[in-house]
């Protein structure tokens, strides 16, 4: 370690790590294997003052300045070579007010997290599906998951945030205090500063809930999507259901000559009453004759964790997404075209059901604007080797812009790769120009420009 970073080292009181730190490769790590980068300086983090620290002292070295909530990003934000990245790994505590409904969050929790300890009351709200993701990126994007169409977007729930901006102040993000800041935080990523805490709003969830799978013949996809888009126009907001497109994995419930062959799945989640979420779930069993199903009450936080199997790290990824507000017949054909030649084992095509509380809420109210967006594609290319690369990438790519043409507006800024810069301002659509105008005002020298950059 040299001089300077001693000095640094003393100053905050969390760790520095540097190359050559028996810690400094794992902690480099990030879910995405094709980010291999390497920061010139680590802070992790102990507490909300080392981040103004570690924000001068990159200023002061010029060094290029990245966040690591959990490192999920797919452009691979939170880290960039020779740099100084804010790691929060280690700040991951959660505080529950199950009286006041609160949870006042660190920066550096997965959704595991989150939820093991908000659910120890029987709370929840609005998070991803995979339970490694980090809370901080995912809020900051807008965020969504199995209680989106009843909770609305995890920035719908956030009620305040601590955040330290590029001059090094600590302020306070709400409805009254900073109101501008807080419109830009909720979806306008990392642009406008560091979170230390997040202050979310819990509703009664669980701890049962229904949710499990239903896995069709690839065959049948066109009926199974037909009559799916048919069911999801009616059904209550309690009720979630995805489409997955994909080999199927070697799911106990399943016939042996079934795995891996190609198959469509629906994931399906009802947060009220048990019995009557069967009612409800009856109809989907005539879409097709399935191969199989798993469905039954199960605690909420082990189908936050349902997926993780299939989400590990370390395996190289690439992503494509757009919004739909209706899924129309040329769509869903591109659907199939496209799921009937995965290039690998591990590639997918997921549609998430958004339409319910989100779409009630203003495009204006607050930086993510895709209130009109009721399905969200994700074109998810994922494989071992770098070798696969290319068939696996021009894939994605050749599936995002056939479905171009069908897809509404904005984008979701989380499903976005590194290249897709020019697609920023479309993804904040109306609301780009006073994003603009704030990140004038906290961010004049787009300090925190590694994200999806909001240029002042
Ligand atoms: C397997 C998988 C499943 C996913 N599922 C979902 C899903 O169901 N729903 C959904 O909405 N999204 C989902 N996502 C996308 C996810 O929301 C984004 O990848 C998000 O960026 C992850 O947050 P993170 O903190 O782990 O990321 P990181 O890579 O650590 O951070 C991403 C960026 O966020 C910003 N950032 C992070 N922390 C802070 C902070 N404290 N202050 C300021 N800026 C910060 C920085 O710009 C950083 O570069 C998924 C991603 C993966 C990989």
């Amino acid at each position: 370690m040299n001089h300077l970073n001693e000095q640094l080292s003393n100053l905050v009181q969390g760790r520095v790590i540097v190359p050559g730190d028996p810690s400094y490769d794992e902690t480099r790590q990030i879910w995405n294997a094709m980010i291999d980068r390497r920061p010139a300086v680590i802070v992790e983090c102990a507490n909300a003052s080392d981040v103004p620290v570690a924000l001068t002292y990159a200023r002061d070295n010029n060094l290029e300045i990245t966040v690591r909530g959990a490192g999920h990003n797919i452009a691979g934000s939170a880290i960039c070579d020779n740099g100084l990245m804010i790691d929060f790994s280690k700040m991951n505590h959660v505080r529950v007010d199950p009286e006041k409904r609160r949870a006042y969050v660190e920066p550096g929790t997965t959704l595991g997290d989150f939820d093991a300890a908000v659910q120890q009351h029987g709370l929840a709200t609005p998070v991803g599906i995979n339970s490694t993701t980090g809370i901080a990126g995912l809020t900051l994007g807008g965020g969504f998951g199995w209680l989106t169409r009843k909770y609305g977007m995890t920035i719908d729930n956030l009620i305040s945030a601590q955040v330290v901006t590029a001059d090094g102040s600590q302020l306070t993000a709400s409805e009254t205090e900073n109101p501008d800041l807080f419109w830009a935080i909720r979806g306008g990523g990392g642009n406008f500063g560091v979170i230390t805490e997040f202050e979310f709003r819990l509703h009664p969830v669980g701890p049962e809930i229904l949710a499990g799978l239903m896995v069709f013949p690839f065959e049948q996809a066109k009926q199974v999507l037909t009559q799916y888009r048919k069911f999801t126009k009616s059904a209550p907001e309690d009720l979630n259901v995805w489409v997955v497109m994909r080999q199927a994995p070697p799911l106990p419930f399943l016939p042996e000559a079934v795995h891996g062959k190609e198959v469509i799945v629906l994931a399906i989640f009802y947060v009220g009453d048990i019995k009557e979420g069967e009612k409800l779930i009856a109809p989907l069993r005539d879409f097709g004759n399935a191969h199989g199903e798993h469905i039954g009450a199960q605690p909420y936080s082990d189908w936050q964790q349902a997926f993780d199997p299939l989400l590990t790290a370390g395996q190289r990824n690439y992503w494509k997404s757009h919004n739909f507000s209706e899924l129309c017949d040329d769509a869903l054909d591109q659907l199939i075209n496209f799921a009937g030649k995965l290039p690998t084992s591990q590639c997918e095509i997921f549609i998430g059901q958004l339409a319910g509380a989100s779409n009630r809420v203003p495009a204006s109210a607050m930086a993510y604007s895709s209130r009109d967006a009721k399905f969200v594609l994700n074109v998810h290319a994922r494989w071992e080797h770098q070798s696969e690369d290319e068939k696996a990438i021009s894939w994605a790519r050749a599936f995002f812009k056939a479905t171009t043409p069908f897809a509404s507006s904005g984008a979701y800024v989380n499903f976005m790769t590194a290249e897709e810069g020019d697609r920023v301002s479309a993804a904040y659509d109306t609301n780009y120009q006073r994003l603009v105008e704030i990140k004038r005002q906290y961010d004049p020298d787009n300090l925190f420009h590694l994200n999806q950059n909001i240029k002042p």
